[in-house]
């Protein structure tokens, strides 16, 4: 059992582990089931993901709201025309976050990795990641469930929700969560992995939870392609040997202290930030009345 990274770590290092076993082995554990089970488990939810990252890259679906579609196709096809400034690796990663959050807002099928809100960041990543490398079934298993591990423990020392802690909960866990996972994927120590978690959450240290009409769709769907930019690019500078100056357990109780202080209007009441905007007042308005 562990409950911060620094236990991770060291259950690790003792058994000779890499954060994916430890996570599976104790997932088996808590649920009196066996790890063939858990794999079993990871499968289905990543079959989800996966058909949601997929969905909208060609055709467009309506959201239920109007206010979010269409955008996964619209960066598809920007990327065929081989125009891109981003390589064509990151900005597919956002593609399949789009769609995935498009699959969302049309009340699709999708798995909360962690919320709903952030449900693109951490698929696409590891999707993403999979393809360049040609990595296998059981190498994306291991990958989300180092994922889930760092999850679990933002979510135990801090949250994950973004009404309690604003986007930086949400969309910055779900960012640090992929970044450890495809550091690991790509053969990186633990302690690289909870670097690359550490520097992208500090990247978004403060980012508020200001949905437009407190609908999750503006400006979460942005939130979730910035979200794997900030995770690939993390993962590149701790594969480079760069270092967060603050380990992972104290940043995430620096974001907590952040979260908390924000006041309630940019903490998922669509009442500040973007949502207190003209353009998003007026938004709400169309949408809801007066
Ligand atoms: S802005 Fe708020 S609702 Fe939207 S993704 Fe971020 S935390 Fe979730």
């Amino acid at each position: 059992m562990y409950n911060n990274a620094n236990e991770l770590k060291l259950l690790c290092r003792e058994q000779g582990k890499r954060i994916s076993d430890v996570a599976i082995e104790i997932e088996a554990m808590e649920n009196e089931i066996t790890v063939e089970e858990v794999r079993a488990k990871f499968e289905k939810f990543i079959d989800i993901m996966n058909v949601a990252c997929h969905k909208t890259l060609n055709k467009a679906i309506p959201s239920i709201s109007g206010l979010t579609s269409g955008d996964a196709k619209k960066l598809n096809d920007y990327i065929e025309k081989k125009q891109n400034l981003c390589s064509d690796h990151a900005l597919k990663g956002v593609a399949f976050a789009l769609s995935c959050f498009e699959v969302n807002t049309s009340m699709g099928r999708i798995v909360a990795a962690p919320t709903a809100g952030s449900c693109g960041i951490v698929p696409a990543c590891i999707f993403v990641v999979a393809d360049k490398i040609n990595a296998n079934k059981d190498a994306v298993i291991d990958a989300f469930a180092t994922a889930s591990a760092v999850g679990s423990i933002i979510e135990k020392n801090a949250t994950l929700s973004g009404a309690e802690g604003g986007c930086q909960a949400e969309c910055g866990s779900a960012s640090a969560m992929a970044a450890a996972a495809v550091v690991e994927m790509r053969g990186g120590t633990i302690d690289q992995s909870f670097h690359a978690a550490s520097m992208t959450l500090k990247n978004v240290m403060g980012q508020v939870c200001d949905p437009i009409a407190g609908l999750v769709e503006v400006p979460c769907a942005k939130r979730n392609a910035i979200g794997v930019v900030n995770a690939l690019l993390c993962v590149d500078l701790a594969l480079a040997g760069i270092k967060s100056f603050v380990p992972f357990d104290e940043v995430v109780a620096a974001m907590y202290e952040v979260g908390k202080s924000l006041p309630c209007e940019l903490r998922e009441t669509g009442l500040g930030g973007l949502a207190g905007t003209p353009t998003g007042i007026a938004i709400r308005k169309k949408i809801f009345g007066k």
